[in-house]
């Protein structure tokens, strides 16, 4: 019998939870840990609450959740709670799947400003996470501006934008749903440092955008390059551009506008007690690169949301890129050794914030193809590793408070009862709440 522990419950988590059950089946003991009493990660935090259709995925993560060999201990952080090296002395492999929950540096004067906010505290709070549940944005000015050119900033500018009636049927916190009513919003600036080839948006998501209630995306003509410039382009950025060729042919006049700044790389935000402006570079490519032309001009703004992506949060003596903002492995091997069996990462953990809730599939089973091999060559030593009861014993040991895969059931339960009308559940935000529910 082999023991694997598996930190963090994300796509990455159950994918990786599920190849190791095609690979060993009942030869093999996976606890997957959480600091969180909810499993699932950026699925239930991340994901936008107006995307159901992509939260739906959870279903599979929780059939891998409910097989006999794998185990979710939630409310449990690793670091604190007990250590990776307790962990390792218990299991023959641990598995870091933690994914990338810190926002990327702006790296500009002003950043720290009140009123300038990143997209992970952003999109938590409208996705219920315990950590950003009183982050309370203030939506009482006129503009905002997102920073990036992604989709997380993409999902950003549309949540801000839709109205009551547009959020039936989706899971959006209630205090959010009640913030952005409130709002006085009347535009969103999307700031890309490159141009509409260089988005990192995808087809389905731009198109959202044109298909909003009170909002209406405005793009620049001359920002767009001639239309046989996207000949070379692949298929699925051609669509996106496509997209920006129609928003920009078809201006639509709503109350909400959503203008795409293109060429426009933020150099320093301003404000004397919170944030009253992006300062912002005009930009150009040359040869494929991005260079500045020396013309500076002011976006004034009330709220700046900077979506330019993620970075993975380290754990005190595993190696850490810091460049790269993961961690430093071999193609998700960390460390193998007979002491302490093997150290691995994956999903963004290993790979960085890129690719979709699919992407991690394969990561997944590529990380489990690579234990079996460590174990095969005997690089991990024997069986018989305390596993799953030793943990146990510990966490009496030290009365940390598991919350179990049944425990989280009951909060589910208790999520979807106080659902408001069409939607699909209410998320707790406070995790005594959660743990209180499970009980
Ligand atoms: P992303 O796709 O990497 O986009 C980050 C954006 O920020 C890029 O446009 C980048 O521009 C820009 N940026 C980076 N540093 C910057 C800086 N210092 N100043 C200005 N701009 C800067 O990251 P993301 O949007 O956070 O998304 C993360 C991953 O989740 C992606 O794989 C994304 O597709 C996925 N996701 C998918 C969905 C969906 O499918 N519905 C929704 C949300 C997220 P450059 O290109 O110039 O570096």
């Amino acid at each position: 019998m082999r023991h694997i522990a598996i930190i963090g419950s994300g796509p990455a988590g159950y994918y990786t939870a599920e190849a190791a059950i095609k690979q060993w089946g009942d030869d093999i003991r996976v606890d997957v840990f959480d600091r969180l009493p909810v499993p699932y990660g950026l699925i239930r935090t991340g994901v936008a609450p107006d995307h159901q259709t992509i939260k739906a995925v959870s279903r599979r993560y929780e059939k891998t959740a409910l097989t006999d060999n794998v185990r979710f201990v939630g409310n449990i952080a690793i670091g604190q709670d007990i250590s990776l090296a307790d962990l390792q002395a218990l299991y023959d492999a641990v598995i870091i799947a933690t994914g990338a929950p810190h926002d990327r540096d702006l790296g500009i004067p002003g950043a720290d400003l009140p009123g300038v906010i990143g997209s992970a505290a952003f999109v938590g709070w409208y996705n219920g996470h315990p950590n950003f549940a009183d982050l309370n944005p203030d939506l009482s000015g006129r503009r905002a501006v997102v920073i990036g050119n992604g989709n997380v900033a993409l999902d950003i500018a549309r949540i801000l934008s839709k109205t009551r009636r547009e959020f039936e049927g989706s899971d959006i916190t209630a205090h959010a749903l009640d913030a952005i009513e409130g709002s006085k919003l009347d535009e969103i600036v999307i700031l890309g440092r490159r141009g509409p080839h260089q988005i990192a948006m995808t087809p389905k998501e731009l198109g959202e955008l044109g298909e909003l209630e009170r909002a209406a995306p405005v793009v620049d003509p001359d920002d767009l390059p001639a239309v046989t410039d996207d000949d070379p382009l692949e298929p699925g950025q051609r669509k996106s551009v496509q997209w920006l060729r129609q928003f920009a042919a078809n201006r639509v006049e709503k109350p909400l506008r959503i203008s795409f700044d293109f060429f426009a790389r933020p150099v320093s935000i301003v404000g004397k007690t919170r944030v009253e402006g992006v300062e912002v570079e005009r930009t150009k490519i040359t040869d494929g690169k991005l260079v500045g032309t020396g013309e500076f001009y002011m976006v004034p703004c009330h709220l700046v949301i900077s979506a330019i992506g993620y970075r993975s949060a380290p754990i005190p003596g595993v190696p850490f890129d810091e460049k790269a903002g993961r961690f430093a492995s071999d193609d998700g091997r960390i460390a193998v050794s007979p002491e302490t069996g093997g150290l691995y990462a994956v999903g963004w953990a290993r790979r960085g914030p890129t690719g979709t809730i699919g992407t991690n599939k394969p990561d997944g089973f590529a990380i489990i193809a690579k234990l079996a091999e460590d174990i095969a060559r005997g690089a991990i030593g024997p069986e018989g590793k305390a596993g799953r009861p030793g943990f146990d014993a510990l966490a009496a040991e030290r009365k940390l408070d598991i919350v179990t895969f049944r425990d989280w059931q009951k909060i589910e339960e208790a999520e979807v009862a106080a659902a408001r009308s069409g939607a699909p559940r209410e998320k707790f935000t406070l995790v005594e709440e959660m743990i209180r529910a499970g009980r």
